[in-house]
């Protein structure tokens, strides 16, 4: 009999006040029996809803079924038949809008908490040391992968499977995209990424870092190397900027650029000497979880005062509820409705204050959301020394620009067949952020497992 309470098991975290000054993981995980708690709050439903919302269609009821056993092996076995990076994605999904927005639980009480059973597998998985990867038989013949975020790993991944001789090509020294220089140590520990990353290996891919296709290789030269198909996973690394007075002071930044300063150079650690300004008041300008992301980063780095400044009000944000909740809990301050008009420097080019508006909404946009207009006479000044600003990022124009016959949108974004992912250029698949703007992790996996099909059935269309 499943077991009917109304709320998810807790996901026991560290206490705010104590995470707010360290860069380890917030939420600790199920413990065995916490999982078996959560798992049977699963109704097993016929016609299993919860999968049309995962965009690789994780078998959901059959994986949680094994949990319930105890047969966590096998529960890994189901999940990775469509999933390479489960301890990924069980972190960061956002699966309160995919998966679980679709569990019949979820229509009169909590959903069952999918990505915390997911994780658990995956973390279990690793636990045990297991190393039960089997190389595929070869089928001879060769792939090319731009990019090691989670679109290009995926594509890669699922053609290893199917026997491919598969090449990553990553412009930076160390895989994984926006896994790796993104999402901060305290969502997604750095040895997760690399341990899943560690298992597409041992299925035979190849990732070759510091290798900027578009610089070092082009796509043409790729397939004079003998590569039949190229997958394009280059992702969305161009920061969005505000086009204000003042952003090219001392002490303004990119979230991308602050985040992979801690991420990648790891400025949070005393014996890396990373060029870092660290701040002490600071303003992240942007709502979504990139905004949150570096407004909790600048905490934990010291900040005495982090304020997120998002033009409109907390019901619009993009972030995720979870991460707005957590970002609260950890002080970060909630500046809703006000908007930077201007970023105010000394004499020697350092920040030393944001002016903004207070904003106003009016009627729902093109984009569904409330406009937001700003009030007359409302200027004022916040005290900073930082600003951030997270307000969204495109495609690098460096692949279509060095690749003819690649064509890409007005925003940047690589044009697509929706059914195939196939490029404007023969043999050329793109996916992931480069294909739709920033998106999310799980939609990127999605792409890059769409565009592995399409390319076998291409490859195998050509035997004939
Ligand atoms: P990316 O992850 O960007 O990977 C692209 C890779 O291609 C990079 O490694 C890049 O170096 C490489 N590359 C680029 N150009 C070249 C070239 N010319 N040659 C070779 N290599 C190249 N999504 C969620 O689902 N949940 C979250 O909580 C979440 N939080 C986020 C937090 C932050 C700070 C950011 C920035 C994003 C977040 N996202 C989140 C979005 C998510 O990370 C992206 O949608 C996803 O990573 C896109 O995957 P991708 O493989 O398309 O691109
Ligand atoms: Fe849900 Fe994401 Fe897991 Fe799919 S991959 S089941 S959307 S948590
Ligand atoms: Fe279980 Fe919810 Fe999926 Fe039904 S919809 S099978 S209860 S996870």
């Amino acid at each position: 009999m499943p077991d009917m309470s109304p709320k998810k098991t807790p996901m026991p975290e560290q206490d705010p006040n104590v995470r707010n000054k360290n860069f380890d993981e917030v939420s600790l995980g199920y413990t065995l029996e916490m999982a078996k708690a959560e798992a049977s709050r699963c109704l097993n439903c016929k016609n299993h809803p919860c999968v049309s919302g995962c965009p690789v269609n994780i078998q959901i009821p059959d994986f949680i079924a094994q949990i319930v056993k105890g047969d966590l092996d096998e529960a890994y076995r189901i999940i990775t038949k469509t999933s390479s990076l489960p301890a990924v994605c069980g972190r960061v999904c956002p699966q309160e809008s995919q998966c679980e927005s679709k569990c019949v639980r979820g229509i009169k009480t909590e959903s069952v908490g999918i990505g915390r059973l997911e994780r658990f597998v995956a973390d279990y998985h690793m636990s045990q040391n297991a190393d039960n990867v089997v190389k595929p038989e070869p089928n001879g013949h060769k792939a090319a992968v731009i990019g090691s975020g989670p679109s290009g790993l995926t594509c890669a991944g699922t053609l290893a499977k199917l026997g491919y001789e598969v090449t990553v090509f990553e412009a930076f020294h160390i895989a994984g995209g926006v896994l790796m220089y993104g999402i901060p140590e305290f969502r997604l520990p750095k040895a997760i990424v690399q341990r899943e990353i560690e298992e597409l290996k041992a299925l035979g891919v190849d990732i070759k870092t510091n290798m900027v296709i578009g610089k070092i290789l082009s796509i043409d030269e790729l397939f004079e190397d003998g590569y039949e198909a190229v997958y394009v996973g280059t992702g969305a690394g161009l920061p969005n900027f505000m086009g204000i007075e003042g952003e090219g002071l001392i002490g303004v930044y990119s979230a991308n650029e602050f985040l992979t300063r801690i991420n990648l150079m790891k400025a949070y650690k005393e014996e890396y000497d990373t060029p870092i300004n660290k701040p002490k008041r600071v303003a992240v300008v942007g709502g979504g979880n990139v905004a949150m992301d570096a407004a909790r980063s600048a905490l934990r780095l010291g900040a005495q005062s982090v304020s997120i400044v998002y033009r409109r009000s907390e019901e619009e944000m993009p972030a995720r509820k979870e991460e707005i909740m957590h970002a609260k809990a950890e002080g970060v301050e909630f500046r809703v409705l006000q908007n930077p008009i201007k970023i105010i420097g000394d004499d020697n080019g350092n920040v030393i204050g944001l002016e903004c508006v207070e904003m106003e909404l009016q009627e729902p946009d093109a984009s569904g959301r409330r406009r937001p207009i700003a009030k007359a006479g409302s200027n004022f000044i916040l005290d900073v020394d930082s600003v951030i600003i997270a307000i969204g990022n495109a495609p690098n124009p460096l692949i279509h620009r060095t690749t003819p016959g690649l064509e890409s949108n007005p925003k940047g974004c690589i044009v697509v067949d929706d059914e195939t992912l196939a490029t404007t250029k023969d043999a050329v698949y793109a996916g992931g952020d480069a294909v739709t703007g920033a998106a999310t992790v799980i939609k990127a996996m999605g792409a890059g497992r769409k565009a592995a099909k399409s390319i076998d059935n291409m490859i195998k269309s050509k035997q004939l």
